[in-house]
């Protein structure tokens, strides 16, 4: 049967903001209207999405030994001025509860804006002895921080949605291997489950996590070519571990802190990404492993002739559920032309078009949301091709994002040509003299110039400069090769 389909002929590279928006209102995803500024509603076709990639996630983290926990939203004024880098980073952005009812409190509480200053004291009173460790806690909630940029939903608003695991090892070594593993636990989930490619970088260390010795975090490119920041890791050396006195007695009677990491993956920014990366001029494309509903059953009837049609749906349905696939039957007085618009905007995967003529050849029309392609499918093969076609969509997806963020990764040996290139958006490697502190000046001069954000060495491929390469903002001998972009 064909259909008159409607795209809404938005261009997602070259109009980036006006498609996003068409979508976050178009598949019902959040509502900015709230008159709190800065905080925004998450509508339930979003967060039903979210909730399975918090599932996914969890999962992960519950695989290589984490506990949930839950922590108090509040956090002492005391706690969150322990650790003095942190204090610096995290203040001017802190919401303050200041009043109970009428009555001013003795001391002000802060909304968690991350929740290390939450919990190390708590671990300190956990941790006595080398046997208490590893400690290795994750905490599902959201958090607050008063940002001043524009807010943008799921990029980014006053309060955000992610996990933060905060793990506690005896030496340095357990902990470097722990920062690896988060890394390996992003791959899995946001790339082989959600389809979204990054890569890793060593921050630079004026841009590392405050009180961390190192920052390493992941970066994907939204549609405009511009950097967006995924989850990020940080080695948190014996910072923390010192300033809230989270320590341990060794087996010489010796007292040692404990080695510390803390790993934040913001689910609802990951959801941006999701949303960017795959979503097209029709609307939404969700991985079908996160989709609210994979498969959307609509049966086409004549007038008057639909019962036999809505008894196979049913059926259909339930036979489907049986193997644990969320399905709907659309059945609303609406034209066929309709619902498959309105389900296309929402990126539900799969489609089962059955009509009159399908019905009596025992067979469905099956539609793929990613790449638009009908199939007809018997009716007794239906339940083993939904998931061979989930299972292609998945890998499609993937292939199809990969390929789009490889060819946006490029060098340059100089200023010049890192502008042009640029330009055109995507990350882009330069010889630069170092990420160590010194390094800040022609960090700042390109952001000051260029608007350009350096992100750090890529942290899977070791390579260094010849000797001969000089950084393209100072002159002097390239220590590293780093990638910069323009940042979200
Ligand atoms: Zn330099």
């Amino acid at each position: 049967m064909q259909m008159k389909q409607r795209e809404f002929k938005i261009d997602k590279e070259t109009n980036f903001s006006e498609w996003y928006n068409t979508i976050i209102y178009g598949a019902e995803l959040a509502d900015i209207r709230y008159n709190v500024k800065g905080f925004v509603v998450f509508r339930p076709w979003a967060v039903a999405a979210m909730k399975r990639m918090y599932a996914a996630y969890e999962k992960e983290l519950e695989k290589t030994g984490h506990g949930p926990a839950w922590f108090p939203a509040l956090i002492p004024e005391k706690n969150l001025m322990k650790e003095a880098k942190h204090v610096e980073g995290f203040v001017p952005e802190v919401f303050w509860v200041e009043k109970a009812g009428e009555t001013k409190l003795e001391e002000r509480l802060a909304m968690r804006p991350t929740s290390e200053t939450a919990m190390y004291p708590m671990y300190a009173l956990w941790i006595q002895s080398a046997s208490d460790l590893p400690l290795k806690i994750y905490h599902s909630s959201q958090v607050w921080r008063h940002e001043t940029k524009a807010t943008k939903p799921f990029i980014r608003s006053r309060e955000f949605y992610w996990i933060e695991a905060h793990d506690v090892y005896a030496t340095r070594e357990e902990s470097e291997a722990q920062v690896r593993e988060d890394m390996q636990i992003a791959r899995k989930v946001i790339t082989q489950k959600l389809g979204v490619p990054f890569v890793f970088f060593q921050r630079p260390q004026w841009d590392k996590f405050p009180g961390a010795l190192h920052t390493f975090a992941a970066d994907t490119l939204m549609p405009d070519g511009k950097v967006i920041q995924q989850p990020s890791t940080h080695l948190l050396g014996q910072n923390f571990s010192k300033a809230f006195d989270i320590s341990f007695t060794d087996e010489k009677g010796n007292k040692q802190f404990g080695w510390q990491t803390c790993y934040g993956p913001a689910i609802s920014r990951i959801y941006a990404s999701v949303i960017s990366m795959h979503g097209d001029s029709k609307g939404l494309v969700l991985p079908p492993i996160i989709a609210p509903i994979q498969i959307v059953i609509v049966p086409i009837a004549r007038k008057g002739s639909g019962d036999p049609l809505v008894k196979k749906a049913l059926q259909i349905k339930e036979a489907l559920e049986q193997k644990d696939w969320r399905v709907h039957i659309d059945s609303r007085d609406k034209t066929p032309g309709f619902k498959f618009n309105d389900w296309e905007m929402k990126g539900v995967p799969m489609r089962i078009e059955m009509g009159e003529r399908e019905l009596e050849k025992l067979s469905v029309t099956l539609a793929l949301r990613d790449s638009g392609e009908k199939r007809t499918v018997l009716e007794k093969d239906l339940e083993k091709r939904v998931m061979q076609e989930a299972e292609a969509m998945t890998k499609r997806m993937l292939e199809k994002a990969e390929k789009w963020f490889t060819a946006r990764l490029n060098t340059a040996s100089t200023e010049k040509d890192l502008v042009k290139r640029l330009d055109k958006g995507g990350m882009v490697r330069i010889p630069f003299c170092t990420l160590e502190m010194n390094g800040m000046p022609c960090a700042e001069s390109l952001k000051k110039k260029h608007a350009i954000d350096v992100r750090g060495t890529r942290y899977d491929q070791k390579e260094k400069p010849s000797g001969k390469e000089t950084c393209v903002m100072c002159g002097k001998t390239a220590a590293v090769y780093v990638f910069a972009g323009r940042q979200y």
